[in-house]
């Protein structure tokens, strides 16, 4: 059987999927792609926009739902948690915990056979240290997964090892939410992103290796990233877009390839 070309994005939280890669999951997915999602976490201590969506024992329930609405909407057919600890990701590194959730992610890697693999850029978008964990995490999965001698029981199993051909960091130029915010200013609204200063999303521009043009996609962005309403209140920048700031400020998608990076770590 020929194999189905595969993209698998690997985020932190419910909502960063279709926040920094909505478009472009949802353009794969178009052409006939399989699209895949890992979500390390529920995002189960996160802002609740509105008192009647949640409370702090049901944020995590509530969020699995609002991200699998939003894969609905974007054609994600797989996906799967690490169940991983919001806002405790930092924590991780060389615990059994990350050797877990990396055992997790090789064998995802080997079972789905991705052709792409995009997460979050070395910035975390804004410095969020989730956000950073899981660009290293996935970059450290996607080294183990072509070695054959790592988690070499997979062989048994009839999950050799795998080469991911693309890896690819998501974020945003520097400037991008700035000028968004600037503009919507002067619209009259005063907004924000996340409560996060604007300045500090995103990486020079001229790091930026790779632009998918997503406007034909971007309904699709626009009614995942609502699927996550316990996310967006009502004053949040998204919540006041028109159509020509959703099509010059969200219909683009930027990443940077992460190929022979030194971060590609080996293990022993
Ligand atoms: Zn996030």
């Amino acid at each position: 059987m020929a194999e189905r070309n595969t993209l698998l994005a690997v985020f932190a939280h419910p909502d960063d999927e279709s926040i920094i890669a909505g478009g472009t999951l949802a353009q794969y997915a178009a052409r006939g792609w399989r699209t895949a999602l890992i979500c390390a976490t529920r995002g189960e201590w996160g802002p609740i926009s509105d008192d009647s969506l949640a409370n702090y024992e049901t944020l995590g329930e509530v969020r699995e739902r609002e991200l699998e609405a939003a894969c609905e909407v974007l054609g994600i057919s797989w996906s799967c948690f690490l169940d991983m600890e919001d806002g405790g990701m930092a924590a991780v590194p060389g615990t059994e915990e990350e050797e877990r959730a990396l055992k997790k992610m090789v064998r995802t890697i080997r079972e789905l056979r991705p052709q792409i693999v995009i997460t979050f850029c070395p910035d975390g978008l804004y410095g969020h240290p989730d956000h950073v964990a899981i660009g290293q995490l996935t970059t450290t999965a996607c080294a183990l997964a072509r070695d054959p001698k790592t988690f070499s029981e997979h062989l048994t199993e009839n999950l050799p090892a795998h080469q991911v051909p693309e890896l690819l960091y998501a974020t945003v130029p520097q400037g991008q939410y700035e000028n968004l915010i600037a503009r919507l200013s002067d619209a009259g609204h005063t907004t924000h992103l996340w409560g996060i200063p604007p300045e500090q999303f995103g990486i020079p521009a001229g790091e930026i290796t790779k632009i998918i043009d997503i406007t034909p996609f971007l309904d699709q962005k626009l009614a995942a990233l609502r699927c996550h309403r316990t996310q967006i209140d009502d004053s949040h920048a998204f919540f006041h877009l028109t159509r020509d700031l959703a099509m010059q400020y969200l219909g683009h998608e930027f990443f940077r390839l992460a190929a022979r990076e030194p971060l590609l770590a080996t293990k022993d």
